[in-house]
């Protein structure tokens, strides 16, 4: 009875509202769900060679730094995008932080742990930690989208979530709103552990929704490794 009312409830929102794709906005098909094939598809891979450290696309083969690595120490073992931080991806992305929503998570949490498979084969990873926001944003927003995208990442690929292990103790501001060598220090000493037990000797899937410049992955990948992890292994859903 209650399953029935609750689809004659969504019959009634999706009549009056139809739902939109959360990239191009325009009116999703019947068996598209938060953002159209059309967009999904237009979604464009790193180009490969990938630096072997930082992820960043078209460098030599077996490269491993390069100029987009963060500034030095890098701290986190390797960093990897799914897909370039442009067109529907991007707005899928604005959709999901501006527009609050959290339906958008999930979404993207599917190909990373796809990518997870493909590319990453090789490593086991004991658990992940979506890189946190601090409290207020994320009292604004309403909920924190690397932990959205994390927790989907989790379910499929039967790893632990273990999200309060790392805090944001520093409200930064936006990385993309800095010149480049404003970047580290903005978010030097931004995490802080919580409880360090979780981590001793274990090798981490930091998940962010977009990797920028590396600075907050690895400023957050210091933490971990300074607090016992054994490996860092980054991985976000887009890469500018
Ligand atoms: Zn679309
Ligand atoms: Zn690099």
């Amino acid at each position: 009875m209650l399953r029935t009312c609750t689809w004659l409830f969504k019959g009634f929102i999706d009549f009056f509202f139809p739902p939109l794709c959360a990239a191009c906005g325009e009116r999703l098909g019947e068996d598209e769900e938060v953002v159209c094939d059309t967009c999904r598809q237009s979604f464009t891979r790193v180009p490969k060679p990938l630096c072997l450290r930082c992820g960043a696309g078209g460098v030599k083969a077996k490269q491993k730094d390069c100029k987009a690595c963060p500034e030095k120490p890098v701290f986190f073992d390797l960093a990897r995008a799914v897909v370039l931080f442009r067109g529907s991806a991007r707005e899928a992305i604005h959709t999901l932080k501006y527009k609050t929503r959290p339906e958008v998570g999930p979404v993207l949490g599917r190909p990373m742990f796809l990518y997870l498979k493909r590319e990453l084969g090789d490593e086991t990873f004991d658990a992940i930690i979506p890189v946190p926001l601090h409290s207020s944003r994320e009292r604004k927003r309403g909920f924190n989208q690397a932990e959205l995208v994390a927790e989907e990442m989790a379910r499929l690929a039967h790893i632990p979530l273990i999200p309060e292990v790392l805090v944001r103790i520093k409200s930064t501001k936006q990385q993309t709103q800095l010149p480049p060598e404003k970047r580290r220090q903005n978010v030097a000493g931004a995490f802080a552990l919580r409880i360090a037990e979780p981590i001793l000797g274990k090798t981490i899937l930091l998940i962010d929704d977009v990797y920028t410049t590396g600075n907050t992955v690895n400023e957050a990948s210091r933490v971990l490794k300074e607090g016992g992890a054994s490996r860092v292994c980054v991985l976000t859903f887009a890469r500018v």
